[in-house]
């Protein structure tokens, strides 16, 4: 008689260039353990020009997925079989799964700002008015699955005019929201009626913690709801000005938890243990 063993894992993980201080592994192998699944993540270096090797092997090695990052997330789409209808608006990818032999495409950045938005911050986006400040693939993201949510207004700011143009343009023309953009070249106020404001650029990232975007804090109302990107540190200087006007605030952190509890969710199809990724990416952090 035999006894049924496997010493074999399942293999997910992350493709970027530089990827070294990718923290995603923290969280992923701490929901894998917390559900028992026999599932490795691993955090690999690739080189652009070697990213169809890379996928090629993804497929060899018979792995589940893999993440995107920077530089990868839009140069991927030409190795996939098929890519989710939001991915393919924002012209970007972030997690992949092998499915039957194909390879197809998500985006789960926006996805995941949108569960925080409405499991953390309680609310649902359709019919709010929100800005946002930046127009990289963060900003991309988030506005395109604001738009396909119901947001009827969208104030994109961005300090690169022909960047911040081109998003507004994408969303104008293939979501249902009101898109504008405002060239951001010094502080400026946040208009009346704005529900929700968003800081989507990289401003605030560890290890510029001290930094904040340039705004006119006294703008920020009691009644929006305040939101940065920047996962480290979750406590930027621009959370704790909007906090201190009374805002509610959402941080990066749970952002990238969700994303990342989304992924294991279609990479799996369980549901991710996100307290425990959450306490493990904290700890990570130092916080
Ligand atoms: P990009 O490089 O694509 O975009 C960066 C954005 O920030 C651009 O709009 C850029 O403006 C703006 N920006 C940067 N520095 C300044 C500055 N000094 N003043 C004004 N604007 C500035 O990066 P991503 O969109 O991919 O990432 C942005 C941030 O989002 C990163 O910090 C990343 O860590 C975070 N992120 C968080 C995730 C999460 O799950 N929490 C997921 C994905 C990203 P311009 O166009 O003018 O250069």
């Amino acid at each position: 008689m035999t006894l049924e063993v496997s010493y074999k894992a399942e293999l997910v993980g992350v493709f970027g260039h530089p990827v070294a201080e990718n923290p995603t592994i923290v969280m992923q192998e701490a929901a894998f353990l917390e559900l028992g699944l026999p599932w490795r993540y691993l955090t690999i270096e690739v080189l652009p020009a070697d990213l169809g090797t890379a996928m090629a092997g993804l497929r060899a090695f018979n792995m589940r997925g893999i993440n995107l990052t920077i530089p990868h997330k839009v140069a991927v789409l030409q190795y996939l079989d098929d890519v989710a209808p939001d991915a393919q608006l924002m012209g970007a990818v972030n997690t992949v799964r092998l499915e039957g032999g194909r390879l197809i495409g998500e985006n789960t950045d926006g996805k995941g700002f949108l569960r925080s938005l409405i499991e953390d911050g309680k609310c649902d986006p359709a019919g709010k008015r929100v800005m946002l400040l930046g127009a990289g693939g963060a900003a991309r993201a988030i506005t395109v699955e604001l738009a396909l949510a119901g947001v009827t207004d969208l104030l994109v700011t961005n300090r690169s005019a022909e960047r911040g143009q081109i998003l507004v343009d994408l969303l104008n023309n293939k979501t249902p929201v009101k898109a504008t953009f405002h060239h951001w070249q010094g502080p400026f106020a946040v208009p009346e009626g704005i529900d929700i404001l968003v800081n989507a650029t990289s401003i605030g990232l560890y290890p510029e913690v001290n930094a904040r975007p340039d705004l006119d804090y006294d703008s920020i109302s009691a009644g929006m709801i305040v939101c940065d990107v920047i996962p480290n540190p979750p406590q930027t200087p621009f959370l704790r000005e909007a906090a201190g006007r009374g805002a509610t605030v959402l941080d990066g952190l749970g952002m990238l938890v969700y994303q990342g509890a989304i992924g294991i969710k279609m990479w799996t199809g369980q549901d991710a243990p996100v307290e425990v990724m959450h306490q493990a990416l904290a700890q990570a952090f130092n916080l």
